[in-house]
């Protein structure tokens, strides 16, 4: 590195800042969110300031062959396995400005403060924008470090279409997001993720960072209920088969099972399909589906029995046929106790109040908590906010996140 380039160790508020209002303004809303979902348009303009911004900071670009972009600082020991730091540039539709895009940006700027510093390290420091964490257009998300881990197969994921029948793998050619790198990818020497909250707490105790300990149990929800279709304007209401007002009671009695098992755990319907979907169309077929969390694996099972029992209910006394099922089940990770137990101290010495705490949903870090040692780093988002146009945090929130990410990866890398 330049030695001649000292200006301090630590990291750049302002410019981590602006390049997070940069990359938001990149598909950005009127309600002042982003909307880029993977491999659309916007992704792939956020993708090639990314890159822009690694080869200004001298950094080495590869895309490996699900379109997950990794931008190198050498470290001195060519052979020694790089220390990473990851997260994804796409948002859900629309999203916020720092949703896995401060856990980049982030690590973008680790990399330049280390070179601003003349710091060399031994092992190499890779930063990656993890292909579709968001999962909001094609399903599942958390797919590009999943495919980088072996843990879903490359053409599976190459062959996901998105609601207008887009296939995932003519969409990464076609915005030119295709990389030669090889799948599964080999395992880091450990992993850090810098990411907000996405819930309250931070900000409620005026704490500055968290440690994640652990994740939770999850599972996705999924009915097809099936009505009959008919004129709204000319049957008799007592003949109708409506499954969007089964649907209306699956809603309710879903919610009120969040409502009770919280704040351990959560459940709400989050997403409707309805047909015909025309005003003077008894519709014939609702699809509902969402995403049950909680702390633990029984938590998680008795929401999924409830459910079922609630589905048994509609379904005896609307008379209408409802297809249940849960799927894609996550059991919790634990994170690596070493590296809590540094962070926690680092933070100490850095003067910024931290905690420990679990994260409720999914972050690219569980699938490489299988793999190597990893660590996920929280800092508040206000009000607890986000999967939204009003997600925010503040500069020097960001910068203090950003800040214990340098001093744990530089020792991590030294
Ligand atoms: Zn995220």
């Amino acid at each position: 590195m330049d030695a001649g380039q000292v200006v301090g160790t630590g990291i750049d508020q302002d410019r981590l800042w602006s390049d997070l209002m940069t990359m938001g303004a990149i598909g950005g809303t009127a309600g002042g969110g982003s909307m880029r979902p993977a491999l659309s348009d916007a992704d792939r303009e956020g993708r090639a300031l990314f890159r822009h911004w690694a080869q200004e900071a001298g950094l080495e670009l590869r895309t490996d062959r699900i379109g997950n972009i990794f931008a190198r600082r050498p470290g001195t020991d060519p052979t020694a396995k790089p220390v990473m730091i990851g997260s994804h540039l796409d948002t859900q539709m629309p999203g916020g400005k720092f949703d896995g895009v401060l856990g980049v940006l982030a690590g973008l700027e680790v990399c330049r403060a280390l070179t601003r510093a003349g710091v060399e390290t031994t092992r190499p420091i890779e930063v990656v924008n993890w292909t579709n964490e968001e999962g909001a257009r094609f399903q599942p998300g958390v797919m590009g470090s999943a495919v980088h881990a072996g843990t879903l197969a490359l053409e599976e994921a190459l062959a996901r279409t998105d609601p207008q029948g887009r296939v995932l793998g003519a969409e990464l050619e076609r915005t030119g997001q295709a990389g030669d790198a090889a799948v599964p990818g080999e395992a880091p020497e450990a992993y850090y993720e810098l990411h907000i909250e996405q819930g309250p707490e931070l900000e409620a105790e005026g704490l500055d960072v968290a440690m994640v300990t652990r994740s939770s149990a999850m599972c996705s929800g999924y009915a097809t209920i099936n009505g009959q279709n008919g004129h709204t304007q000319t049957l008799a209401m007592p003949l109708r088969r409506n499954a969007l007002v089964a649907a209306a009671q699956m809603i309710l009695a879903i919610e009120a099972i969040g409502a009770s098992v919280a704040p351990e755990g959560m459940v709400s319907a989050s997403v409707v399909e309805n047909w015909p979907n025309n005003r003077v169309n008894i519709p014939h077929l609702t699809k509902l589906s969402w995403a049950v969390v909680h702390q633990d694996p029984a938590g998680r099972e008795e929401i999924v029995a409830r459910i079922e029992a609630e589905v048994a209910r509609i379904m005896s006394e609307t008379g209408l046929d409802i297809a249940l099922e849960h799927k894609h089940y996550r059991e919790p990770c634990i994170f690596d106790a070493d590296l809590i137990a540094a962070g926690v101290a680092k933070a100490a010495e850095m003067g910024f109040a931290c905690k420990t705490m679990p994260t409720l949903t999914a972050h690219d870090a569980l699938t490489l908590s299988d793999r190597c040692p990893t660590a996920l780093i929280f800092v508040p988002c206000r009000g607890g906010v986000s999967h939204s146009e009003a997600e925010w945090c503040t500069a020097e929130q960001a910068a203090k996140g950003a800040e214990l990410l340098l001093a744990m990866v530089r020792d991590a890398a030294a």
